[in-house]
């Protein structure tokens, strides 16, 4: 079986992947929240969006946003882009589970992780082809997802997009342009 054909099986995969969050943590050692506090999404109509700062050995961004029923994942070594256009790596890691959204503390030395944990921003996101779970699941098989994000820091629109290599976890992380930005074009002064 391919990498290509074992990611078709979403289900397994994503119970797998809150397993590997679980197994890398002690968690009577880590103030992070377990899996088991996992809450079910399935009747919210917005989808949540977080990003943390993480004071790792090395300090990254962890972009998140939730779908079906977890935080899936990427760690973005530069943070976000800002202005349309700018990339920036962004390396998928295990799913989370969804109350990690409101995690903030101090990961113990010695931990998965060990290093400071801060909520950079927040919100809400949407995509194009709607805010299903099936949908979000599939765009992301397919190593493709718009987003617009309504966070506090961050607003508008966003691509993820896959490195074409098989089961890779690299993806990129691109600030596009807004859909109405053209027709307000000039019409503010800065
Ligand atoms: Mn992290």
């Amino acid at each position: 079986m391919s990498f290509a054909e074992a990611d078709c099986m979403g289900a397994k995969k994503h119970s797998k992947q809150i397993d590997e969050y679980e197994a890398k943590r002690d968690f009577s050692r880590t103030p992070e929240p377990t899996g088991l506090r996992n809450s079910s999404s399935t009747d919210r109509s917005r989808k949540k969006y977080v990003v943390q700062r993480h004071a790792a050995r090395s300090l990254h961004y962890d972009f998140r946003l939730e779908a079906d029923g977890v935080l899936k994942s990427w760690a973005v070594p530069k943070g976000p882009p800002a202005k349309s256009g700018e990339k920036r790596l962004a390396i998928m890691v295990e799913d989370h589970p969804l109350s990690y959204a409101s995690f903030e503390g101090t990961i113990p030395e010695g931990n998965y992780g060990a290093g400071d944990v801060k909520i950079w921003d927040e919100g809400w996101y949407e995509t194009d082809s709607g805010d299903s779970d099936k949908s979000i699941l599939a765009n992301l098989k397919k190593g493709k997802l718009d987003v617009t994000l309504h966070g506090r820091r961050l607003k508008g629109r966003y691509l993820l997009t896959r490195f074409k290599s098989e089961g890779g976890d690299q993806w990129l992380l691109i600030k596009t342009k807004n859909k109405t930005s053209r027709s307000k074009a000039g019409a503010q002064s800065k």
